[in-house]
């Protein structure tokens, strides 16, 4: 066992150092509570089960979960689309609504009172190294979806200070930073880029100038490089989180860098994505998480992102679930070759070219072999791409153990939402 920290900090150190049977008593109850409130009260949640035969009365506890079916987000969609205007898995009248948000996909997702009372982002921020009198900007967006004001609300309850930013105008942010002397950062390690960026071409000392200490990142994957090269150039600690806002945090990084710690306002399971029965301890999988929101229950939420659990004990006392890390998408992970390639590989790769835009991995067959090739677009316009193209084409070899031809492109080529990996083989 590795000595603990002695600085870590927390949001709740009694609960999130707890013992295993401490934790397992109380999430069982806050299970089995949430489940029979979900099926009196939730048409939806009646519906599903009993047309998959699920006798909630024998759900004895935890250890029963798996009986019961995922759901998946296209099951909130298709019931959505056909009941106004949550697909019935609300247990509360629709008249006693004070808010509704909007999230990608056109899903509905009731705001004001129903908002759940959780703490996990709250954790997530003290896991990060955030504390009491921060002054934090949070860039994420706050239009629509519930996330940014979740942020928000997180921040209050650790008592720092935000300033709700929100995505735009970066020169007004950086300014923003400046003068307010700003030492905390939420948002995707990719707007924190742009901001760095902004900044930069202002002529800013980013060290002298900008006063950041803390960041905590969600929403995209943070490969390792990126954040090594943003930690460095502004003196700060970057960590992040990962988590819906269907569920809430699912997984956040402590100072000590071991994974993802799980919150102990959900329930996490890894499981076979095919049959949903858990796998077994280490086993990559998918993550499926049970939130306790009463008014709007998530049982056994399927997230499509798989990982494996970490086996060693973090260093920081936490004492919950960790994640190793996310591994990739169950729909989006494609196997090139007999090679299972994932997104979050490619832009390991691609973090390490600062030249590049974006870029987007096409797969094809041809005479039953598997073809990979790599469309890049540029930030700016090269004389010579041939030496780039080749220092890729090796690299890509070398870090994802597949050949790939790299294709520079004109800016624009590209379509503004498009998957990362592209899979275009028939099977058929
Ligand atoms: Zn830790």
């Amino acid at each position: 066992m590795k000595t603990p920290l002695s600085h870590a900090s927390f949001y709740d150190r009694e609960r999130e150092t707890r013992t295993w049977a401490e934790r397992l008593h109380d999430l069982n109850s806050r299970f089995l509570d949430t489940l029979l409130h979900a099926y009196r009260h939730s048409n939806a949640y009646k519906e599903l089960y009993d047309a998959a035969s699920v006798d909630v009365s024998r759900i004895q506890g935890l250890e029963d979960i798996e009986k019961l079916p995922l759901l998946r987000m296209t099951d909130l969609m298709d019931r959505q689309r056909r009941i106004f205007p949550f697909g019935g898995f609300e247990t509360f009248p629709a008249r006693d609504l004070h808010r509704i948000y909007v999230n990608p996909g056109l899903l509905f997702q009731p705001g004001g009172a129903f908002e759940s009372q959780d703490t996990s982002w709250a954790h997530a921020l003290c896991g990060a190294g955030f504390k009491a009198g921060d002054r934090i900007i949070n860039t994420f967006a706050y239009s629509l979806w519930p996330f940014a004001r979740t942020m928000e609300e997180s921040a209050r309850q650790i008592g720092a200070t935000v300033i709700p930013a929100g995505s735009g105008n970066t020169l007004m942010q950086v300014k923003i930073m400046q003068r307010l002397e700003v030492n905390g950062f939420l948002g995707t390690p990719g707007f924190l880029t742009t901001l760095v960026q902004r900044a930069e071409a202002m002529g800013l000392d980013l060290r002298k100038d900008l006063f950041l200490e803390t960041a905590l990142v969600s929403a995209e994957m943070l490969p390792d490089s990126l954040r090594t090269r943003l930690q460095e150039k502004l003196d700060m600690t970057i960590r992040q989180a990962y988590g819906t806002v269907y569920l809430g945090c699912i997984g956040f990084e402590c100072e000590a860098l071991s994974g993802l710690h799980v919150p102990d306002a959900l329930w996490m399971e890894i499981v076979d994505p095919a049959t949903g029965r858990q796998v077994p301890a280490g086993s990559v999988g998918e993550i499926v998480a049970t939130s306790f929101n009463r008014a709007y229950p998530m049982i056994r939420m399927a997230t499509g992102d798989l990982s494996c659990l970490s086996p060693e004990p973090c260093p920081c006392g936490r004492t919950g679930p960790l994640l190793k890390k996310i591994i990739g998408r169950i729909d989006q992970a494609a196997k090139v070759g007999g090679v299972f390639i994932h997104p979050w590989q490619a832009d390991e790769v691609m973090a390490h070219y600062r030249e590049v835009f974006k870029y987007q991995i096409v797969i094809t067959r041809r005479n039953h072999v598997d073809l990979m090739a790599v469309t890049v677009e540029l930030k700016e316009d090269l004389r010579d791409t041939l030496s780039l193209q080749r220092t890729m084409e090796r690299e890509i070899e070398e870090l994802m153990g597949v050949r790939g031809s790299v294709q520079i492109v004109p800016r624009g080529t590209l379509p503004d939402r498009h998957k990362k990996i592209e899979d275009q083989r028939k099977w058929d």
